[in-house]
């Protein structure tokens, strides 16, 4: 985007949430600053949980915002994207500290992640949960809505997409087997996943979701961030509907994404998942406005 129009929709922006100032209690914080290199407290926060010690850099800022300006956006609240950096390293960066070699995260995980407040659809109305370029800088959206009480959306809406991302940094950086691919080989349905699946269940073709008919790597991705999102049980209540065939295959599958992660990576899938479970039920416990540097 050239700057004449950034700078104009600054000032739309500017305009538009100055409106709301009589009914907004928060706007003593204000997210859309002009004032580049100022570092309030947050920002000093983020620096001693994620910059310093795993080089990610966690944009929450609307000039920051460089997202795709297809749809139309609104900037994250100061306070849910206080939420959400404490979310990210409580649920996700500390559950793999829990299970995974030194240095794994630092190395891997992805370095960028972008705060976008409103949700954002598409043309044909599916919400986008998150977007990720090459993996390496991830837009979370519909963060004003975020709700820390309900862990299910919580997956649902941000940390699939944050396990499924990461998780396409690590095949890119190794490759699994290929006899994974064969598996589903006649079955995937490339573009039309989204509806190809209508009337039908993707389980019983031996895919977790819809998503994860698109291609291999999607499949692949898509399992780790369900597995990992999914206790013992809810994941055998998950995959009880399948049919026999489906069952089988997403076991097959399952087998060889568990010894990849073991094989590769030194990560046992199992061991992660508990960790990511543990935290989910300590959750309510966790002072997720803390933003104090200890
Ligand atoms: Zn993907």
């Amino acid at each position: 985007m050239n700057r004449l129009k950034y700078l104009l929709m600054l000032v739309i922006m500017v305009f538009v949430f100055g409106a709301c100032d009589d009914d907004d209690p928060n706007t003593d914080i204000s997210v859309i600053s002009l004032e580049k290199g100022e570092k309030n407290d947050f920002d000093k926060y983020l620096e001693n949980i994620l910059t310093e010690p795993y080089n990610i850099q966690f944009l929450y800022k609307w000039e920051d915002v460089e997202s795709d300006m297809n749809y139309q956006l609104v900037p994250a609240t100061y306070e849910n994207s206080i939420k959400m950096a404490n979310l990210v390293k409580y649920l996700c960066l500390d559950s793999y500290e829990e299970v995974a070699p030194s240095d794994f995260l630092k190395k891997y995980f992805p370095k960028m992640f972008m705060m976008v407040g409103s949700a954002a659809y598409r043309n044909n109305g599916t919400m986008v949960l998150g977007t990720a370029e090459g993996g390496l800088k991830i837009t979370l959206y519909n963060i004003n809505n975020l709700d820390v009480t309900n862990v299910e959306m919580l997956y649902e809406m941000y940390f699939r997409t944050i396990f499924h991302e990461f998780s396409h940094i690590l095949h890119q950086t190794k490759d699994y087997t290929t006899d994974f691919d064969k598996i589903s080989s006649t079955d995937y349905v490339g573009g039309s996943w989204n509806d190809a699946w209508d009337g039908k269940s993707s389980l019983d073709a031996g895919f977790i979701s819809d998503y994860s008919s698109k291609e291999p790597n999607e499949d692949f991705v898509e399992l780790i961030a369900h597995y990992i999102t999914n206790t013992e049980a809810s994941w055998a209540a998950k995959l009880e509907p399948a049919s026999d065939s489906g069952k089988a295959k997403l076991t097959q599958k399952m087998t060889i994404v568990k010894s990849y992660m073991k094989e590769v990576w030194n990560i046992d899938m199992d061991e992660l998942r508990t960790a990511i479970a543990t935290r989910a039920e300590k959750l309510d416990e966790q002072d997720l406005d803390n933003i104090t540097i200890e």
